[in-house]
């Protein structure tokens, strides 16, 4: 046995044994780790947490359906837990960590091949470990006119994780659940369902259909614990002939209103294609200075200190982008009908704005307010709101008071997806630095709170909020979600905690 072996609740050491035993026969010793120096890359976490409350208690590494099927029969027999990760990224939200201590991380990464990319009907259908990076590179090795649409961290992490997380990209095809089309699920029991037009033998539209018959079930294993993705459809966009990405700055805070109400009709009628994301001055700023360059006080910079500073570098405190996609003829008209309309609300354009992000250009954007305190801790709230001026305002104060009260900045990029305003808020703080780490736990815990009591909910979790997040859904959200659990997971192996999810 290792030394400082981290058991999974309620199994003894010699089953442990045993079931690690079992499980070298399943994938291959070297593709089992259980000693703590191999298993150091799950455990670093950017969230305000203690490592050690979710230190997992091995990690196995299949490289195929049937290994996975054979890793879950024998964690079925010694009632071992497994977390599943597919590029284990998810960047402040928990990384690898599972959600409670001691369970086994089934590290999907091998299983990275691209099965197929259709350059016609525009889809791909990947397995969990395939990177961004990766299919962006063999797009372009194959001369492919389709975009990708990446999460902030796009190279690193990959859209199978992404997608069952529920994030969100900056083109057309933001919404990565809703351009994600059919799903090969191992259930617990190691029976494996295709979902969609994919239970069908010999299914010719599993990537092109997502409903098939009866009811929909895809939703069902995000954010979920009900079974383990081995593959996923995509539908990619047609690269568009030209696009152009649009900034509008509002020289006055209170402008977040009227970017609100004046970016939702346009998102609406489909004249911007894209989210519209509203940065504040704060998270623009960290692109180019240093906190401490502003303000060595305690408590958060003051407003006017930042917005002081963000107007000698030309960022206003509010400033909005979004994009026009296709022919220059199809964009020329829309981008008289924005301008005006943006226009007329007080935003000052700035027109050749270059935001690769809004493309297929991949790029690393949001790690850049990590360098705002420095010291690697991260945290992503996620609430939502209706894409209302007032909602917005009201998400912004509530904010900025409870940061305030645990002496944080308030960075965040509240972002018009359709007729609902994500307030995506941002807690940097120095991880190593005890103090700093706590406040920032208190704080997000109080943030979650404080939205939720208001009405806005959190849409995305982090690993050690999710109990916290699931409870503001009420009981009966929950006693559905048992039920489920319990119909297709009766002895609870999967990731146990997930989305505030137990048995
Ligand atoms: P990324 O690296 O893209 O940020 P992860 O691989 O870390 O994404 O996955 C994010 C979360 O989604 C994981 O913590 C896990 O809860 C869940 N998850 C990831 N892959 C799978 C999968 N193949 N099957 C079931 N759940 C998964």
């Amino acid at each position: 046995m290792p030394s400082r072996t981290v058991l999974p609740a309620g199994v003894s050491s010699t089953s442990f044994a045993r079931a690690l035993g079992e499980l070298r026969e399943v994938v291959g010793a070297a593709y089992v780790l259980a000693d703590r120096d191999e298993l150091a890359p799950y455990e670093k976490i950017m969230i305000p947490a203690a490592e050690d409350d979710y230190e997992p208690s091995g990690a196995i590494l299949p490289a195929s359906v049937e290994h996975v099927q054979g890793v879950l029969a024998v964690c079925s027999k010694y009632k071992v837990p497994l977390w599943p990760i597919s590029t284990g990224r998810n960047f402040g939200y928990g990384s690898a960590a599972p959600a409670t201590r001691g369970q086994l991380i089934l590290d999907l990464k091998r299983m990275d091949r691209i099965l197929e990319v259709d350059p016609v009907l525009c889809t791909a259908l990947v397995e969990p470990g395939v990177t961004y990076q990766q299919l962006q590179d063999h797009l372009k090795e194959h001369n492919s006119a389709l975009w990708l649409d990446f999460p902030g961290d796009g190279p690193l992490v990959g859209p199978v994780g992404n997608t069952l997380e529920r994030g969100t990209g900056s083109t057309p095809y933001a919404d990565h659940l809703a351009h994600a089309c059919g799903m090969e699920v191992v259930l617990a029991d190691g029976r494996v369902l295709r979902t969609g037009m994919g239970s069908l033998p010999g299914s010719a539209s599993w990537q092109v259909f997502k409903y098939g018959y009866g009811p929909y079930l895809d939703g069902l294993f995000t954010q979920s614990n009900f079974g383990i993705v081995t593959k996923l459809g995509l539908w990619l966009m047609p690269a568009p002939a030209a696009y152009r990405t649009l900034l509008v700055r509002y020289w006055d805070d209170q402008g977040l209103a009227a970017a609100v109400e004046t970016a939702r009709p346009l998102r609406l009628s489909g004249t911007i294609p894209n989210p519209c994301r509203l940065s504040n001055a704060t998270l623009m700023l960290t692109e180019v200075m240093r906190r401490a360059e502003l303000f060595q006080g305690s408590g958060p910079v003051p407003n006017d200190a930042i917005f002081a500073a963000a107007r000698q570098h030309g960022i206003a405190p509010w400033n909005l982008t979004f994009s026009l996609y296709g022919t220059l003829e199809q964009i020329g008209p829309s981008l008289d009908i924005v301008t005006r309309a943006f226009e007329s609300s007080g935003g000052e354009i700035v027109s050749d704005y270059h935001d690769g992000s809004q493309s297929n250009e991949l790029n690393l954007s949001s790690f850049g307010l990590l360098n705002w305190v420095g010291g690697g801790g991260l945290a992503w709230l996620a609430p939502v709101s209706p894409a209302r001026g007032g909602d917005a305002i009201r998400q912004r104060d509530i904010a900025r008071t409870v940061l305030a009260m645990h002496g944080m900045d308030y960075l965040a990029v509240p972002t018009v997806c359709g007729r609902d305003l994500h307030h995506l808020t941002a807690l940097v703080f120095d991880y190593g630095d005890l103090q700093a780490r706590q406040r920032a736990k208190d704080c997000l815990r109080d943030l979650a709170a404080a939205f939720t009591d208001n009405g806005y909910g959190l849409h995305r979790a982090g690993i050690g909020l999710m109990d916290q997040v699931a409870r503001s859904y009420g009981a009966i959200r929950r006693d559905v979600n048992r039920a489920l659990k319990r119909a297709l997971d009766p002895n609870g192996i999967l990731a146990p905690g997930k989305s505030g999810i137990h048995r």
